[in-house]
């Protein structure tokens, strides 16, 4: 544990904050093992470039929970250390994907990242002025959490605009 690092920590509880990063290391986690098999089972028209986007958002889940684990050692605090703790731990929950078409899978993963945008912003609004490394480290993952929506928004934005497109040309013949 940090002790001059911990010492800058000021108007909030150290504890309070590892356990706040705790419940979101469990999301990154959950949301990792999401995008994982999302990008196995997915299914239907243009999923090659939703298989492409999965992919790299699993990677950076994954990332993600490497950051806040490192920050809750430096904290003094310990990582979730089984599984099972991030059921109980969870923010946002697992979707287990039920419907593999592409659309149905991006709209569980667009929900997905806008819980997380929630409890980024919580997490910085709490550690601004406060706790100024963990501020820095969740204001990051909070960046990557809105790129993340996006680019699954204007995916399947593209996704249903062609299929829209296809049915109306059908229609016209
Ligand atoms: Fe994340
Ligand atoms: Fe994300
Ligand atoms: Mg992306």
């Amino acid at each position: 544990m940090a002790r001059r690092g911990n010492s800058i920590v000021k108007g909030i509880e150290i504890d309070e904050v590892i356990s706040l990063l705790n419940r979101a290391y469990a999301d990154e986690w959950l949301a990792y093992y999401q995008y994982y098999i999302e990008e196995k089972v997915v299914k239907g028209i243009m999923k090659d470039a939703a298989i492409a986007e999965l992919r790299q958002h699993a990677a950076d889940e994954l990332r993600h929970a490497d950051m806040v684990a490192r920050r809750i050692l430096q904290l003094g605090g310990t990582p979730l250390l089984n599984p099972k703790e991030w059921f109980v731990h969870t923010n946002c929950g697992y979707d287990e994907p039920k419907d593999f078409d592409v659309v149905a899978i991006l709209e569980d993963a667009i929900r997905g990242e806008q819980c997380a945008i929630s409890t980024y912003s919580e997490l910085a609004e709490l550690t601004r002025g406060r706790d100024i490394v963990t501020y820095d480290i969740v204001s990051e993952i909070l960046g990557d959490e809105v790129e993340h929506e996006e680019d699954l928004q204007a995916l399947h934005d593209d996704i249903t605009e062609f299929v829209e497109s296809i049915k109306s040309g059908m229609k016209r013949q």
